[in-house]
């Protein structure tokens, strides 16, 4: 039972750490782990493209000064690229200037941190990003309709008559996803990648099969109606009539 809530709980935050300083990088790296995060280490703007094909970080902490490719250029690609234009970057940098601060914010990070920092800050810094751009990250309850989860005790309940529904815990991530990301159209590879952070070795044929489950489970309380087919395109969680 433990391990079924364990495994049921929301995912925790995965941040990629882009730094090409050594001794930067296992600062941070400890400093995020220490806050329940679960780091990924690239040393270059190279590496760090590898990583996000195989899986979408929650959130990118990203070096200003990399060889090569430089941090402001990463995150002008991965700004224009469909599939990594929502990921919030917070960049580094020991730059202060007013002006380059400016350029960072126009290439698309969220916020930025001026070297050195104290981790307090970054970890404060790194939770306010996340609260604002990942809300499926938070244990906060959310609420739609008569329909109301809580990833901090794992349930579903119906507010009007505080029925409880039990999900299993992938039909319970995929519900608080969507329930989080209301009237949006999400492709399979787009739920893979958000639900499973894995859109590579995962058949898009998983998420159909998810998706049937969680409407099972939500169909006796009449709650199915929420989860709408878009032909062609995938799928959508909706209080209006699809
Ligand atoms: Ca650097």
């Amino acid at each position: 039972m433990n391990s079924h809530l364990k495994s049921g709980k929301s995912k925790t935050a995965t941040i990629l750490l882009v730094e090409d300083e050594p001794a930067i990088q296992e600062l941070l790296a400890f400093n995020i782990t220490q806050c329940g995060f679960h780091p990924i280490q690239a040393l270059n703007a190279t590496s760090a493209m590898e990583h996000i094909k195989r899986e979408l970080p929650d959130l990118i902490l990203l070096d200003w000064m990399l060889p090569e490719i430089s941090g402001v250029e990463l995150a002008k690609r991965l700004r224009a690229d469909q599939r990594t234009h929502n990921i919030p970057i917070i960049m580094l940098t020991a730059r202060s200037d007013e002006k380059d601060k400016i350029i960072g914010l126009e290439a698309g990070a969220d916020d930025y941190i001026t070297k050195p920092f104290s981790p307090r800050e970054l970890i404060a810094r790194i939770r306010a990003v996340l609260r604002r751009r990942s809300p499926q990250l938070s244990d906060k309850i959310t609420i739609v309709g008569d329909l109301e989860i809580s990833p901090a005790t794992h349930r579903v309940n119906i507010k009007s008559n505080g029925f409880s529904i039990p999900l299993g815990p992938t039909e319970f991530r995929l519900l608080h996803f969507f329930m989080t990301h209301p009237e949006r159209v999400y492709s399979r590879s787009q739920l893979l990648d958000q639900v499973w952070g894995d859109h590579v070795f995962i058949e898009e044929r998983t998420v159909d099969v998810h998706i049937r489950r969680l409407r099972q489970a939500l169909e006796p309380y009449k709650m199915d109606h929420f989860i709408q087919t878009v032909r062609s395109n995938g799928y959508r969680f909706s209080s209006a009539p699809s």
